[in-house]
């Protein structure tokens, strides 16, 4: 332990953030730095527990070594503490960005002092050592000859890869999109994570020797001879709305209008689908439906609604969601917090929906009625007679999650689904023979951190089919 006093002498402070009317008109990172020495000060505060809950289930998916990897930085020993973190996490500077940081809320002093800043504090580790050449090609000293196809180079993808690779296999990575990257790339936009981050990672691992062919979708065809296949497509089949007139123009499902927006400032060209100058609805208030709030509010839509099926959860926790569980309470995230200071008020109505959508004379969408919801006894959900509201709308963004997983790669590989569009009758990571699945394809869709951990656990296991 660094400094046993530190929680006590410290604040807790954040990476602090851009101001919100300066940082929506553009899509450049929204966070700046602490100083070297205010980053040990944070280091400081972590009291190294006896029971670190910040590292376990509860807290951390990859199990990151954070009291270890603290006390080092608290101490200055900057290279030591990069190198506990890189132990267990891959890729720091995704997770140090967009990781929700479920460590923080399982940290002993979260509900008292201040959560340690640990996701802070990793991005500072890991931009450091790229920033003092710490970070470069470790290509595995001797290859085992044996071939393998990764389909999908989101982070489920990446992790596999990454851990194969160390293990001596020859991998290669096929991705359908342009560039790759999942939704790390095309989905997650550039204020959260900028692509450049993504692009430095990829090209360190081409370096070590990972084969990427990008703008190619894998099957049976083309990754037949492999010595294994890992599925790491995703899950990314979106709940449809069941409103007529849902596949009118101007009505657009969320990660197909953020990878639209990724790709025109990428290109520097206007981006396929635009908020710009339109009355806005994004359907769904989770953090996708965040997502493209803080999008649409920087292309400059007009207005802005957000709409959530669910209650508004309490404030505080409650007595149902103890501590170390992840707290299931009311956020307003920075989109959220945007809208709120360009349009003055927090753009989300809960327990509301869309019910109907109506057209201009040439087709496209051009407003949208609202009601408000109820739950009956049995769970159903249905519109309150008499709520409807009619707003102007002409771009209607869905964000209301998804409910399988990717449909080509499912059906290409013949894979037989449970209800949830997960793989059925799977062992561990196995689906069958020589066929592994990773990351939001196995489990549904998750979080960064835990598709990196899944794409490790399967690489595991595949590399030991390959040994038996
Ligand atoms: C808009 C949005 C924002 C999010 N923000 C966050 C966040 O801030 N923090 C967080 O922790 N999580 C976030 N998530 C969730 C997180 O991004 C996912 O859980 C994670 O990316 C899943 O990783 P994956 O590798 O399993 O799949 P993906 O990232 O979906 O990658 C799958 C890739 O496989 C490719 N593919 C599919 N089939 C084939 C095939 N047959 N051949 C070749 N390629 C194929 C796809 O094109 C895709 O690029 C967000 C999700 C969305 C949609
Ligand atoms: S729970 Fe918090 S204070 Fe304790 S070891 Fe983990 S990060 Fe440090």
């Amino acid at each position: 332990m660094g400094k046993p006093t530190g929680f006590l002498e410290v604040e807790r402070r954040e990476n602090p953030w851009r101001p919100e009317t300066e940082r929506v008109r553009d899509f450049a990172a929204m966070h700046g730095a602490l100083s070297e020495s205010e980053r040990m000060r944070q280091a400081s505060r972590c009291m190294n527990c006896g029971v670190p809950y910040c590292q376990s289930d509860y807290g951390c998916p990859l199990h990151n070594l954070i009291p270890e990897w603290n006390d080092l930085l608290y101490r200055g020993n900057e290279r030591d503490a990069l190198g506990r973190l890189l132990k267990t996490s891959p890729f720091p500077e995704f997770t140090g960005r967009v990781c929700p940081a479920m460590c923080e809320k399982a940290c002993m002093m979260a509900e008292t002092d201040g959560a340690s800043t640990n996701r802070d504090n990793e991005l500072y580790l890991i931009e450091e050592g790229f920033r003092r050449g710490w970070i470069c090609p470790r290509p595995p000293r001797q290859r085992t000859g044996r071939r393998i196809a990764i389909a999908g180079s989101g982070p489920a993808g990446l992790g596999a890869a990454d851990r194969l690779n160390r293990l001596g296999h020859s991998v290669t990575v096929y991705e359908r999109a342009s560039l790759p990257g999942g939704l790390l790339m095309f989905g997650i936009p550039n204020m959260k994570l900028p692509k450049d981050i993504v692009a430095r990672r990829i090209r360190l691992m081409e370096a070590e020797g990972i084969r990427f062919i990008a703008g190619q979708e894998a099957s049976p065809d083309v990754t037949q001879g492999y010595d294994a296949v890992l599925l790491c497509g995703g899950a990314r089949k979106p709940r449809p709305l069941a409103v007529p007139g849902s596949d009118m123009p101007g009505v657009h499902y969320a990660v197909d209008y953020l990878s639209a927006a990724t790709e025109a400032l990428l290109k520097g060209s206007a981006p396929a689908i635009d908020a710009k100058n339109r009355d806005v609805i994004v359907l769904g208030g989770g953090d996708t439906g965040n997502d493209c709030v803080g999008t649409a509010l920087r292309q400059g839509c007009k207005s802005l609604v957000e709409l959530e099926l669910l209650k508004a959860p309490p404030e505080r926790r409650s007595a149902g969601n103890p501590w170390p569980e992840w707290p299931r309470v009311l956020r307003t995230d920075y989109g959220q917090t945007e809208a709120a200071n360009i349009f003055g008020a927090d753009p989300r109505l809960f327990e509301s929906t869309v019910t109907a959508l109506h057209s201009d004379e040439y087709g496209r969408l051009c407003a949208a009625t609202v009601s408000r919801v109820r739950r009956n006894d049995d769970g159903s959900i249905v519109p309150v007679a008499g709520s409807e509201r009619t707003f102007s709308c002409g771009l209607l963004l869905i964000a209301a999650g998804f409910i399988g997983c990717d449909p080509y790669t499912a059906g290409a590989y013949s894979l037989s689904l449970t209800p949830r569009g997960t793989p059925d009758g799977m062992r561990g990571h196995n689906i069958r023979g020589n066929l592994f699945a990773a990351g939001d394809l196995r489990s549904g869709q998750s979080l960064v951190v835990r598709a990196i951990a899944d794409g490790i656990a399967a690489a595991n296991e595949a590399d030991a089919y390959l040994k038996r």
